[in-house]
């Protein structure tokens, strides 16, 4: 038998950070002791009234298909957060929840991008944007920039990568893997060039509440009509609830967008899990407490593990804003980002993620939603590594 693959599937990287993650978590369970800067998620537990309405929801018999599209309940709990938070209008049909917020962004990427398409790509980048620009038999089109610019893109170069072809422009503030979060003013300037353009944006706003240094979130939909005309936002319950597990993701698109995802979902997973739907109406309708108590844990870990990374010589990292992670350059080390990664992890047994799979070899990803513990005793062994170099 030829199992041929599809040129679509064969032509994809498989994720590079899930890969870490489980090399080092079988190295764990060898009796290792490694210490895990690889994964992208908060290290905190789901808040209890959240767990709560999903056992009841599991306990009363919420356990068949909802509308393809997210229980209308939980899509006026998505419209309301967009309008008290964001001061943005969406009706329920506009949102469109998924199981998680990666299938909110591979639905509105193929919902819109075909072959003969390019979709604009910050570089550094999320892993998985340029693959699904690819399943979608578009191009991606890469736009780099560097820890000279805080890793962020300027209209200029925005303007300069928009060709007849392009179809959307993906903006992910805050950001991973950098954790730079651009400021309003900076936001709004990418959304005039898409607007004047006429180029769809996809912004990933799934850290929108994962701040720090005062720095402000504003999304690209809320500067004027025009602006809100050409975005869809994609949002998720992952981060900021501590729900990656529980596979919910969010978007806010365009009525014709929207009913374009409604359809592509409908002949494909159908509903997101029922009762985790009830679930993530707790999460937005119950109190936001844990927020200010995990922001403040993740800022102490930021501030640390930055002036510890700083104060090695042959590392420097920017001050990242927002998200969870830390993307220092590690060019002096004279090591590219896949051999400093497996060195470190082999000799230290540190896990972190290579710059290249962010398409960034300079850089490698260090995740600071682990313990305190865990951040000064991986930071001391990076530091001896470094220097043993
Ligand atoms: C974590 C993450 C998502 C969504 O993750 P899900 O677990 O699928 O909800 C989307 N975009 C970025 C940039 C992320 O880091």
């Amino acid at each position: 038998m030829n199992y041929r693959i599809s040129s679509r599937a064969g032509s994809l990287t498989p994720s590079l950070t899930l890969a870490i993650d489980s090399k080092a978590k079988q190295m764990k369970a060898e009796g290792l002791d490694v210490v895990g800067f690889g994964v992208g998620e908060p290290d905190f537990d789901t808040p209890q009234h959240i767990k709560d309405a999903a056992i009841k929801a599991l306990n009363d018999g919420f356990t068949k298909y909802t509308p393809a599209s997210g229980t209308p309940e939980l899509r006026q709990a998505i419209a309301d957060k967009f309008k008290n938070e964001n001061g943005l209008d969406y009706k329920p049909s506009q949102i469109i929840v998924s199981c998680g917020g990666k299938h909110s962004c591979y639905n509105v990427i193929v919902a819109t991008c075909e072959e003969g398409d390019e979709v604009i790509i910050p570089a550094p980048y999320w892993l998985s944007y340029p693959e699904m620009v690819k399943l979608a038999s578009a191009r991606p089109v890469i736009i780099e920039t560097t820890d000279k610019t805080s890793f962020k893109v300027t209209p200029r170069a925005l303007r300069d990568a928009v060709t007849p072809r392009t179809r959307l422009f993906i903006l992910n503030s805050p950001s991973n893997p950098t954790g730079t979060v651009y400021t309003p003013e900076e936001v709004k300037a990418l959304g005039d060039v898409c607007v004047e353009k006429g180029v769809l944006i996809m912004s990933d706003e799934i850290y929108e509440r994962l701040l720090y240094d005062g720095a402000v979130h504003k999304s690209v939909a809320s500067f004027s009509p025009a602006h809100r005309e050409h975005t869809v936002i994609v949002h998720g319950f992952a981060k900021a609830w501590s729900m990656t597990g529980w596979r919910l993701g969010f978007c806010a698109a365009p009525e014709p967008i929207a009913k374009a995802i409604n359809a592509i979902q409908s002949h494909s997973t159908s509903n997101p899990t029922s009762f985790a739907q009830k679930g993530a109406v707790a999460a937005l309708k119950g109190p936001q407490t844990h927020l200010q108590q995990w922001l403040g844990e993740f800022n102490k870990r930021r501030t640390f593990a930055l002036q510890r990374l700083n104060s090695i010589p042959s590392i420097s990292c920017v001050n990242p804003k927002g998200a969870f992670y830390l993307f220092p350059n590690i060019a002096k080390t004279g090591l590219k980002s896949t051999e400093f990664c497996a060195r470190l992890l082999e000799t230290q047994k540190v896990a972190a993620v290579p710059g290249i799979a962010f398409g960034a070899d300079d850089y490698v990803r260090l995740s600071y939603a682990t313990s305190m513990a865990n951040l000064e005793k991986g930071l001391e062994r990076i530091e001896r590594f470094c220097k043993a170099l």
